[in-house]
């Protein structure tokens, strides 16, 4: 066994960042806590790899985060990370439809016409202030835009409670009884749900998308502002890492967790590695679903909540990251029409590096139908994409591609899945749960595991935490 000292620590299983938020919680709080993570490294599905051939530093997927992710900018903030992040100064999302003929980028922008500020009338409130741009969004007919107030404003009336009755129904069937089409949905709304969701409107539940919109367009205007992050995400789990250690945490990487050993009905002890065992005073799962129910112990597994963690499915993010040899897009990123292409963006210019080859990130959500194609066919399949979207792609030269594919990016919010989303709490009275798929109300997003693993460290603060 392994000896922590007089109090028992408490266990995290899990060094993503739900479990490096509740880890910083519970050390912040003067508790002894011991951090097991299954890889060698920290950041869970946020991380970076070196490209030995190439030489260069990338992030297994392309991720953003947004003004209204709070709680994971006062993460940022709390491990000394937070100038990572470059925030719009209003968001701006240039669109590209690689059919249309002509002027073929049209751009969504919170930012209010020059002619209100000078009126003094800058502050259209959320979610008004949308409406200059959507009126020159060329994507869609003036009709279909007409169409989008008549669902934007009952999103913006809609209460928490008649938002959570709607978890059954798809946000496609809720659209489509608000006067959507199928091309709206296709041309505006899954533009939005399909990266925040990680599915199309069709698989997700209205109750998810609807949050994304209320939180991100309808209560503040600079909410849905989108912050990049100017250097590999593996920085941020760094950083994390040290404060851990510098308020004396133990961390065990390689450290998989095999075992919760229970003892008069609390979790006891904690078996990881090969064969270690530690003792433990609480503990904090903060694994994906399947295999936080992996390691409940079996005697629990069919109570509530547990049995719900086994009612989770997961979904798929493809990234590719391909090198060309001169600047094919000029913006940070851009949206693409195309479900081969969907988000570019310019890794190259978004971290500063000015000389030639230039990299680019193409980022796939819900990627369903990819998933299980043989990198080959998904490298040229998106490099047609790459190149109908990219005009500068005339004549250059794609000098090496990395594919990396996420099979189990994110649970999947299906209609219906709201109700297996547990929060913190169990039935035993020292194990919480956390991670992104946890009851935050959020998406798969490192705002809601930060959220979850903040929530797991105050559930157990909450409560007296015994010495053994
Ligand atoms: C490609 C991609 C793109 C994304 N893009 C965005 C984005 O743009 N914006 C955004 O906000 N979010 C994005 N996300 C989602 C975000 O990364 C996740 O929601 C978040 O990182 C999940 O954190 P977590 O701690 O809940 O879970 P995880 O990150 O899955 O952490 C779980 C940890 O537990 C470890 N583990 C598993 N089993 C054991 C065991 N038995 N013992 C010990 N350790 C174990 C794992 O190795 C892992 O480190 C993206 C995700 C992916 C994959």
């Amino acid at each position: 066994m392994t000896d922590y000292g007089v109090e028992a620590p408490i266990a995290v299983i899990g060094g993503g960042l739900a479990g490096l938020s509740a880890a910083l919680e519970l050390v912040d709080a003067g508790r002894n806590v011991a951090l097991f993570e299954r890889r060698p490294f920290v950041g869970g599905k946020a991380y970076s790899f070196e490209d030995p051939k190439h030489e260069v530093i990338l992030d297994n997927g392309q991720h953003i985060t947004m003004r209204c992710c709070t709680e994971f900018q006062a993460f940022l903030e709390r491990i000394g990370c937070a100038d990572i992040v470059r925030y719009q100064d209003n968001l701006e999302v240039a669109v590209i439809d690689p059919d249309s003929r002509g002027h073929h980028v049209s751009v969504i922008s919170s930012k209010q016409p020059s002619v209100l500020s000078r009126l003094g009338l800058q502050l259209l409130p959320a979610p008004l202030h949308m409406f200059p741009s959507m009126v020159t969004y060329e994507h869609l007919t003036l009709a279909e835009k007409t169409r989008l107030a008549f669902a934007f404003e009952p999103i913006r009336r809609m209460s928490e409670l008649e938002r959570l009755a709607l978890d059954r129904l798809s946000f496609e069937t809720w659209l489509l009884n608000h006067h959507q089409t199928e091309r709206v949905i296709e041309r505006f709304w899954d533009l939005i749900v399909l990266p925040t969701c990680n599915d199309h409107c069709s698989d997700v539940s209205a109750t998810q998308a609807i949050q994304v919109f209320q939180e991100g367009f309808s209560r503040d205007t600079g909410a849905a502002d989108i912050g990049l992050f100017t250097r590999g995400l593996g920085q941020v789990a760094h950083a994390a890492l040290d404060r851990l250690r510098e308020r004396g945490a133990r961390v065990e990487l390689n450290g998989n967790a095999s075992a919760i050993v229970m003892h008069g009905g609390d979790a006891a002890a904690v078996r990881y590695g090969r064969g270690q065992q530690a003792d433990v005073s609480a503990v904090v799962i903060a694994l994906p679903p399947q295999a936080a129910f992996n390691l409940v112990p079996a005697a629990w597994r069919r109570r509530e909540p547990f049995w719900r963690l086994s009612q989770h499915e997961v979904s798929p993010i493809i990234n590719v990251h391909m090198q060309w040899d001169r600047r094919v897009m000029r913006r940070d990123f851009v949206a693409v029409l195309d479900p081969d292409a969907q988000f570019i963006f310019h890794r190259s210019q978004i971290h500063g590096w000015q000389t030639p080859p230039h990299w680019i990130s193409v980022s796939l959500s819900g990627a369903h139908n990819l998933v299980d194609l043989p990198q080959q066919v998904i490298v040229e399949r998106v490099e047609r994409a790459v190149r109908r979207a990219l005009r500068r792609t005339a004549g250059a030269n794609l000098l090496a591609t990395r594919v990396v594919k996420e099979a189990e990016a994110t649970f999947r919010p299906t209609p219906g899945m709201n109700a297996h989303r547990v929060p913190a709490r169990t039935s035993i009275r020292n194990l919480v749960l956390a991670g992104a798929w946890t009851a935050t109300g959020w998406p798969a997003t490192m705002e809601s595991a930060v959220r979850s693993g903040r929530a797991a460290a105050r559930a157990l603060l909450e409560r007296p935490v015994q010495s053994r």
